[in-house]
């Protein structure tokens, strides 16, 4: 189950950032960092923010929102609203995948595009709807937690 969480490979920073038509800085290189040494998990804002600033103490909270509206506006970074309000934030190169969310951890885990390709196809078979883009949202339980982390 967790290895169907997929796995984006490490890119380079700064040409992520440069690719974007951004300007290359600390700030915008710490926060893009952050996002990838993520994998597949998806952070709040608040996670951002608190992984930065465990390396850089003096570290702006305002400056991390900042810099994540400035890279989700330039297409660098994606934002989605999963189960709940508050926003998740994840590098857009990984391409189109759906999501597991755990109801205990509120975790979100990447859940590959081709796991569920099928179901596409099914659906295209039997409505004659030509499927587009497939994105599917699953609500459950994440491993960590079933192991009974909570006794
Ligand atoms: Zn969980
Ligand atoms: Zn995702």
């Amino acid at each position: 189950m967790t290895e169907q969480a997929a796995r984006r490979p490490a890119t380079q920073v700064t040409a992520v950032l440069r690719s974007a038509g951004l300007r290359v800085t600390p700030q915008r290189q710490l926060v893009v960092e952050v996002l990838q040494g993520a994998g597949a998990r998806h952070l709040t804002a608040e996670d951002v923010y608190r992984e930065v600033s465990e390396r850089y103490p003096g570290f702006n909270r305002s400056t991390v929102y900042r810099v994540l509206d400035l890279l989700t506006s330039s297409g660098v970074v994606s934002q989605h609203r999963l189960g709940g309000s508050v926003a998740h934030f994840e590098l857009t190169g990984a391409g189109v995948h759906h999501h597991l969310i755990c109801v205990d951890c509120q975790h979100v885990f990447d859940l590959d595009g081709a796991e569920l390709r099928e179901l596409g196809r099914r659906v295209q078979r039997r409505t004659g709807f030509a499927v587009g883009q497939v994105a599917v949202t699953i609500e459950g339980r994440c491993a960590a937690c079933r192991s009974g982390a909570s006794g």
